[in-house]
């Protein structure tokens, strides 16, 4: 076992590409853009709770990271810098420590992240990670933006990575090539930059969905005090995919409201990034967080949970 210093310095300092001091001494220095705003944010990966014990590290490497590029994009920022915090069992394999760190520098190659920084400590699995990002000023897009009359959008194809966690957990069966799919989209998620990057002046509001359509439309509706109708069958899922699109998470899709004269735009980005974007309902006058779901005769369905929530 190396020390941690030359643990960090073999699998942790890597070559940095806009960064003025990184990895080895007390803190990092970094020069944002002038003119740019910074957007921070922090998530935590524990085992057992947001991976089981048996994640490949690879994958795990790659989505800590991943997870927390999608709040960038959900911000409409540019993913710059990013610190990482983990504690590993007393002995750490090698093989493990290369796994990782070839996950994560993968996904910090492919978006342009600097690791500048973090903290390596002995203990039970965990992982955290702290992002910034860049946005022009006073183009961020917020969760509380979102007003009556504008349509609600999901990009891509959500629902997958919960089911690939059914199966996993065998409370469902997949076959090929349904399975590769899925575990795909669990394991290796990718966050829509270019999508949020495009949606600044677009979007009215955005929230990245990481605990299930449901609960995350929630969000969106309770901080811009508005309510919505969502038509059940436009959702760009069907069957055991579509429950797990609404009550299950961790696909990184972004979820945005966009006025409704936004519609051939928004269409026109679909195509220009390949990317499917699917209007799937829209904001209603109503108490706020009011949300109501239609089935293909109009009718109203009441939602039985909304979401993974980890205290619920
Ligand atoms: P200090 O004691 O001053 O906090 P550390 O000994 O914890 O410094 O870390 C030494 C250097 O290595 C620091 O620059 C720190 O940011 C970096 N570092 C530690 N762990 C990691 C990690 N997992 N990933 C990236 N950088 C790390
Ligand atoms: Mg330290």
């Amino acid at each position: 076992m190396p020390s941690e210093f030359a643990l960090i310095d073999r699998y942790f300092k890597r070559p940095t590409r806009h960064t003025l001091l990184g990895v080895g001494d007390d803190g990092a220095l970094i020069a944002p853009t002038p003119g740019r705003e910074l957007v921070v944010s922090t998530d935590m990966l524990v085992e057992g709770t947001h991976f089981l014990a048996d994640t490949g590290a690879e994958a795990l490497g790659w989505k800590c990271l991943a997870v927390n590029i999608s709040d960038m994009a959900a911000m409409g920022a540019q993913p710059r810098w990013a610190t990482l915090g983990i504690t590993v069992p007393p002995a750490p394999t090698f093989e493990w420590l290369d796994d990782f760190a070839r996950g994560f520098f993968a996904c910090a190659d492919e978006f342009g992240v600097d690791l500048i920084g973090g903290d390596t400590t002995r203990g039970p699995r965990a992982i955290c990670v702290t992002i910034l990002g860049e946005v022009a000023a006073g183009r961020a897009l917020r969760r509380s933006g979102a007003g009556t009359g504008d349509s609600i959008w999901i990009s891509g194809r959500p629902g997958r990575a919960a089911l690939g966690l059914a199966h996993l957990q065998g409370r469902t069966v997949l076959r090929e090539p349904q399975l590769a799919d899925c575990l795909a989209a669990l394991h290796r998620p990718q966050p829509r930059v270019e999508l949020g990057l495009a949606l600044s002046g677009l979007a009215t509001a955005a929230i990245d969905v990481s605990d299930g359509l449901l609960a995350d439309l929630g969000h969106i509706l309770e901080q811009s005090a508005v309510a919505a109708r969502l038509q059940i069958p436009q959702l760009p899922a069907a069957g055991l995919e579509r429950d797990c699109l609404l009550a299950g998470g961790d696909d990184y899709e972004l979820l945005f409201t966009a006025a409704a004269a936004s519609t051939a735009a928004i269409s026109a980005l679909a195509a220009e990034l390949q990317l499917p974007l699917t209007c799937i309902g829209e904001i209603v006058s109503g108490p706020a967080g009011r949300l109501v779901l239609c089935d293909a005769d109009g009718r109203d369905i009441t939602p039985a949970r909304r979401g993974f929530d980890h205290f619920g």
